[in-house]
C-alpha cells in the first residue's frame, strides 16, 4: 500500500534526500521525474529571458523545503511528488544574477549568531557581518553570547550594547552554569534556526543541552551511505522534538557575504533605516557626503561608531568584489 506524507527535508547527497515525515520517521527520497523536468525547464526560460527572474523561481529543491512524498512503509525509495512554497530562505547570492543562486537553507524564521563572552575572544565586528547575511536575506537575528561564566555579566552586557540598541534580541548564556537556557530554548523550539557563530564558542554544546539527543555534529550519515562520493547539499538539518528544526551552518560568514549588492548594504543596518530617507542627497553613500543623516548620528552618538565602521568597510569589500565579477 502506498502511503502519503508531509515532511521536512533534512539534507541531500546525489540527488538522494533525506525528508523527515510529519509521523517522526526519515525516509529516504528522490524527485519525482516530472519534478526535475520542470525544474530543468524553468531554468532554462530563465537563461533565455532575464526579466522572468523575478516571477520564475528555479525549482531546486534545499534542506529546509516541505514536501509531500509517496512510498511503501518500509520501502527505501520514497518519491518527492511535490515541493511547497517557500517561506523564506538563505542563500548564496552572485551579483545580478538569480540563476546562480544557491539556497542554502528554506524556510528558516531565524538566524542564531552564536559568539562567547571570552575564550574565544569575541570581535563585535566579525558579529556585524553575521548580522548583515541575516539582513540581506531578510531573516530576523538573535544574538547569542555564551561562556558568560568566563566574564562579568555587566561588563558583557556594556560590550554588545550596541547589539541591543540597533534592536538584536540578545541571550546571555553559560552552558556550565545552566544560565539563560530556558528563555532560549521557548525561542528555538518549533521554529527553524540557521546556528551560525566562530567555532569553539559553544553552538554545539548549547543545542544539545537545549535538546538533548539533538547529536549535533554527529549526523554525517550520507558519508557512510554514499561513501563520500558526493558532497553535502547545504547545510545539515536537525529536526526538533515537536516541530522546528535547527540547520547547523557554521560556515555562513566565509560563504555569505560574496554576492550582495553594495547598493543592498544600509538596510542591513536596521539602525540607519530611519534615517535613510533623511540624507542630503538621495544616492548617498553616507561615507563623504555633506549632509549625511549616518554620519551626523554617528557624531552625536546615535549610532554606534564600530558597526558604522562595519559598513564602511563593507561597502568597500563588496564594491571591489562586484567590480571584479562585472
Ligand atoms: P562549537 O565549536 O561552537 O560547537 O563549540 P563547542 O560546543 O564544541 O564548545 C567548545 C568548548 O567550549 C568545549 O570545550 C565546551 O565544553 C566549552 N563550553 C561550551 N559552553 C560553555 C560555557 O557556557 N562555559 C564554558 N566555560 N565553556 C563552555
Ligand atoms: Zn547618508
Amino acid at each position: 500500500m502506498t502511503l502519503e506524507r508531509d515532511g521536512v527535508v533534512l539534507q541531500g547527497t546525489g540527488g538522494i534526500w533525506q525528508v523527515r515525515t510529519d509521523d517522526g520517521l526519515t525516509r529516504v527520497a528522490s524527485l519525482r521525474g516530472r519534478l526535475k523536468q520542470e525544474a530543468t525547464g524553468r531554468d532554462a526560460r530563465e537563461m533565455r529571458n532575464e526579466s522572468s527572474r523575478e516571477q520564475a523561481r528555479p525549482l531546486k529543491l534545499a534542506v529546509g523545503d516541505r514536501v509531500s512524498v509517496s512510498g511503501e512503509e518500509n520501502g527505501d525509495s520514497w518519491t518527492i511528488d511535490e515541493i511547497h512554497p517557500r517561506r523564506s530562505q538563505l542563500a548564496r547570492k552572485r551579483p545580478g544574477n538569480a540563476k546562480g543562486e544557491r539556497i542554502i537553507v528554506a524556510n528558516l524564521d531565524q538566524v542564531l549568531v552564536v559568539f562567547a563572552a571570552a575564550n574565544p575572544e569575541p570581535h563585535p565586528r566579525m558579529l556585524d557581518r553575521f548580522l548583515v547575511i541575516a539582513e540581506a536575506n531578510d531573516l530576523a537575528a538573535r544574538i547569542i553570547i555564551n561562556k558568560v561564566d568566563l566574564a562579568d555579566h555587566d561588563a558583557v552586557r556594556e560590550r554588545f550594547a550596541e547589539f541591543t540598541a540597533a534592536g538584536y534580541p540578545m541571550h546571555i548564556t553559560s552552558v556550565k552554569q545552566s544560565l539563560g537556557l530556558e528563555e532560549l530554548r521557548e525561542e528555538i523550539a518549533g521554529k527553524g534556526s540557521a546556528l551560525t557563530g566562530p567555532s569553539g564558542v559553544g553552538k554545539s554544546s548549547l543545542m544539545n543541552t537545549l535538546f538533548p539527543g539533538l547529536n549535533l555534529r554527529t549526523a554525517e550519515i550520507s558519508d557512510s551511505v554514499n561513501k563520500g562520493r558526493h558532497t553535502t547539499v547545504g547545510a545539515l538539518l536537525h529536526s526538533l522534538p515537536g516541530g522546528g528544526f535547527i540547520a547547523d551552518t557554521p560556515g555562513l560568514r566565509e560563504v555569505g557575504l560574496w554576492g550582495i549588492d553594495p547598493r543592498e548594504i544600509p538596510s542591513c543596518f536596521p539602525e540607519f533605516r530611519p534615517l535613510l530617507d533623511q540624507c542630503r542627497f538621495a544616492d548617498c553613500t553616507h561615507t563623504v557626503e555633506p549632509g549625511c543623516a549616518i554620519r551626523d548620528a554617528v557624531t552625536a552618538g546615535d549610532v554606534s561608531r564600530g558597526r558604522y565602521e562595519s559598513y564602511v568597510k563593507l561597502r568597500d569589500e563588496l564594491a571591489h568584489a562586484s567590480a571584479d565579477v562585472w
